[in-house]
């Protein structure tokens, strides 16, 4: 992992690139090749927002739609930002970030993976864009999404497991027969992707005169929350804390259950129940009058129960819409 290098940068603010392992890890996190001997930017990494919003293609109103907006919701001395990552076009989720970095690099044109939802609606519909047929297999949990990737006409199939890895060996077959796997759950581009979302962060809330010095955010891979809390650890020595399901929440597990990333960051790790994250939900819902997903309730629930003062920005990975069949059986 090229973790040293990202520390250097986003400390120091720019990079003096010295080795062609340097040089590789600095091309994925930028995006673009890196040569020895280039002298790199962190605000590289920041948006180029695109003012008139007229889009030449749609992934292009994914890069050009960046950066996602960052929403006051509370103020000192508990001032909160929330990042409204619904704003993304795809899958309406913070995912789309990561499936953009990983259908990047994958080589092939088939790939199979396993997803409960965003991941999956993201493959599928960033697969169409970019030239790569997708089959997903899901736990039963994410069954609500399979007429969203009709759809898109991606194959899937409904597996009887209830959490996502534990469908990871179903792949084996067709990775077998040629297929490949992005891999959110091992690959670092998942982490990588989502450095560039903390620059975009930084950038945000620079125009207001903060920094961060608390990050709440869910885990599922762990992607998002430990590249943020990796990112304003080095950078401003913020903290990140973690928020895992009690029981059971969509989109987000127990740190136990494995994650790869989350050990970069020292975080504090905070259970929430479904019905304080439903909740959460309803109590944003009344106050800001935005229909947040459950693990962005559980990610508010937990923004309610703590009691740190300063600047904290809050990631809301997805909106309540798709989850609308699954709340009338929760009833
Ligand atoms: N919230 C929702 C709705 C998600 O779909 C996911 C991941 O799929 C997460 C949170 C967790 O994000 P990460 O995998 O980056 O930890």
């Amino acid at each position: 992992m090229c973790l040293k290098y990202y520390e250097a940068l986003i400390r120091d603010g720019g990079f003096k690139v010295g080795t062609v392992e340097e040089a590789s890890c600095l091309s994925y996190l930028f995006d673009r090749r890196v040569e020895v001997g280039e002298e790199v930017k962190l605000e590289e990494l920041y948006p180029t927002p695109n003012h008139h919003r007229v889009y030449l293609n749609s992934l292009d109103l994914l890069r050009g739609g960046w950066p996602t907006p960052l929403l006051k919701i509370s103020e000192r001395p508990k001032e909160a930002y929330a990042k409204l990552e619904w704003y993304n076009p795809f899958s309406g989720s913070v995912k789309d970030r990561t499936v953009y970095y990983l259908l990047k690099s994958v080589e092939g044109d088939r790939l199979v993976e396993v997803s409960s939802g965003n991941v999956a609606i993201a493959l599928a519909a960033l697969g169409n864009v970019m030239g790569k047929r997708v089959k997903i297999y899901i736990p039963t949990a994410g069954k609500y999404v399979t007429p969203l990737l009709d759809f898109l006409g991606a194959e899937w199939q409904v597996l009887d497991v209830s959490m996502t890895v534990e469908a990871l060996e179903h792949l084996e077959k067709d990775i077998r027969e040629g297929a490949v796997h992005p891999n959110q759950f091992g690959n670092d581009l998942n982490f990588i992707a989502h450095l560039r979302t903390a620059a975009e962060i930084d950038w945000q809330l620079s125009a207001v005169g903060r920094r961060p010095d608390y990050i709440v955010a869910g885990i599922g891979t762990s992607g998002h929350a430990s590249a943020l809390g990796f990112y304003f650890g080095v950078r401003y020595g913020a903290k990140l804390i973690a928020v895992q399901p009690k029981d059971w929440i969509p989109g987000i597990r127990r740190v136990e259950s494995g994650m790869k990333w989350i050990k970069y960051v020292n975080a504090e790790i905070l259970d929430i129940s479904l019905s304080e994250a439903l909740e959460g939900v309803r109590e944003f819902a009344r106050r800001h009058g935005l229909l947040i997903g459950p693990s962005a309730g559980a990610v508010y629930a937990a923004f309610s129960k703590i009691e740190y003062q300063g600047t904290l920005v809050l990631v809301f990975p997805d909106s309540l819409f798709k989850y609308t069949a699954l709340l009338e059986q929760l009833r």
